[in-house]
């Protein structure tokens, strides 16, 4: 049986909170592992994050919250470990983060990724659950896939359980990056990260920031769609639940959908792998 989980961001408005308690609730019909909830680097999303990890763990189900090292202190990230570790909640999604352009690195203290995750062990011991970032077509910022792969591997040596990877429509690439990374010794699972496709223009800016390939062949029929947004939903559906039968069959361990703080488009494609 194949198991699935699901992203949030945090909400700004108690109108969207709402709206998003009910998304859960449905999402939590099918079962997932847990959720997750992002997380603004420099804390700017801390209480907002912290809020909605709460709600879903009020409701009995697992939540994740995302942590991110860059623009906070030491004593910060101790501060929310504490807070999560007293609420009961024991995995994390443990990043290094962005921070919006132009922001200064003010108060950092842990860089890199590896380096919160081993405060994070230092720290809380073996209490939590660690996921970690991986990419499979490679970080914008890495100096090259062999230099991005071997940071990956640091963060697994660092003492992280599992890997989400950033969203990707190649399986090759997912596939490619599992076989590189095994060869290296890494043995923990390594999560496809699943974008569902309901919008093209919003899709194209994300990826082209995120640095995820739209490959050409769903690119020029999504752009020939125009504002037919069924035919994207109906087109983007079929691309992505074909991606994803390749990747369970070939041994992807579960799959990490970034709902977008939706239910519908995530689970059109769940149904149809089930
Ligand atoms: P790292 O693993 O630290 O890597 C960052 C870059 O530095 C890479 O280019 C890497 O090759 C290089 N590098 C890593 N370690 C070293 C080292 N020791 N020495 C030199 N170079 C190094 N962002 C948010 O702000 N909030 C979120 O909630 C969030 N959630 C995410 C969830 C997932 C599943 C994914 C895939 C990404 C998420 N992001 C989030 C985006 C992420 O924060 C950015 O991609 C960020 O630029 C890198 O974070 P990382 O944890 O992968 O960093």
């Amino acid at each position: 049986m194949t198991t699935l989980s699901f992203e949030f961001f945090p909400t700004k408005t108690e109108e969207g909170t709402e709206k998003l308690l009910n998304v859960r609730d449905e999402l939590a019909a099918y079962n997932p592992e847990f959720f997750s909830v992002t997380y603004g680097a420099g804390g700017s999303t801390r209480d907002r994050t912290y809020a909605i990890v709460k709600a879903i763990h009020e409701r009995g189900i697992a939540a994740a919250p995302h942590l991110a090292c860059i623009g906070s202190s030491k004593a910060e990230i101790r501060e929310i470990l504490k807070e999560y570790q007293d609420l009961g909640i024991n995995r994390i999604v443990a990043l290094r983060g962005d921070l919006p352009s132009g922001a200064g690195f003010d108060g950092t203290e842990l860089r890199y990724a590896n380096d919160l995750v081993e405060f994070i062990r230092e720290e809380t011991g073996d209490h939590y659950t660690l996921e970690v970032a991986a990419y499979p077509e490679m970080h914008p910022q890495a100096t090259s896939f062999e230099a991005d792969v071997q940071n990956f591997v640091r963060k697994v040596k660092a003492g992280a359980d599992s890997a989400i990877t950033q969203y990707f429509f190649n399986a090759d690439s997912y596939f490619y990056f599992v076989d590189r990374v095994q060869a290296m010794g890494v043995d923990i699972p390594i999560i496809p990260g699943i974008m569902p496709i309901t919008n093209y223009s919003k899709l194209a800016r994300f990826s082209e920031s995120c640095g995820a390939e739209i490959p050409r062949w769903i690119r020029k029929q999504l752009e020939a769609y125009g504002d037919d947004s069924d035919s994207i939903k109906k087109f983007g559906e079929e691309v992505v639940t074909d991606m994803c039968k390749r990747l369970l069959e070939g041994g992807a361990p579960s799959l990490h959908f970034y709902s977008m703080n939706q239910a519908k488009a995530s689970l059109d494609v769940w149904k149809n792998l089930i």
